[in-house]
């Protein structure tokens, strides 16, 4: 038996730390969170997403009645995105939330597992790694691709 450990590089930068591209795209992803229609759970999330072709797509979660029909921002963002670009490969996706409380959450909400999954999808169509940002309020986790989100992914072909 061989024990085998898996770990994750996140670097945790201060708002005033990052580069301005970085700041712009978590500004996208920020503002995305008021098109949020999430009447069910009050939470506000928001996505952004960087094309390599300069492109920025955002997407913010859309709720329903019916709760497994409804689309979280990730998704929303990642399925517009390749709808619009389809040859376009993704570079970055920042994620930004507001909580109930209306103010954006204290510590970045990092993504759920189906939008993992749909995520490391693209980036595997991108040939290299997707960088992604987790916004909180005072901090943002930069994690160097979203395989690193979803280690030992389920990979069909
Ligand atoms: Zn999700």
């Amino acid at each position: 038996m061989k024990e085998l450990t898996i770990t994750i590089p996140i670097k945790a930068w201060g708002n005033d730390e990052l580069n301005n591209n970085d700041a712009s795209l978590i500004a996208k992803a920020r503002e995305a969170t008021s098109r949020a229609y999430v009447p069910y759970s009050k939470f506000h999330v928001g996505a952004a997403i960087l094309l390599d072709n300069g492109e920025i797509i955002t997407g913010a979660n859309q709720e329903n009645a019916a709760y497994p029909s409804g689309t979280c921002a990730e998704r929303t963002a990642c399925y517009y995105a390749h709808a619009t670009y389809p040859d376009a490969a993704f570079d970055t996706i920042a994620i930004a939330a507001t909580g109930t409380d209306g103010k954006e959450v204290e510590y970045p909400i990092p993504p759920c597992g189906a939008c993992r999954q749909a995520l490391v999808e693209y980036e595997k169509l991108a040939g290299h790694p997707v960088r992604v940002l987790l916004a909180g309020r005072d901090v943002v986790y930069e994690l160097p691709s979203v395989k690193s989100l979803l280690p030992l992914t389920f990979d069909s072909f």
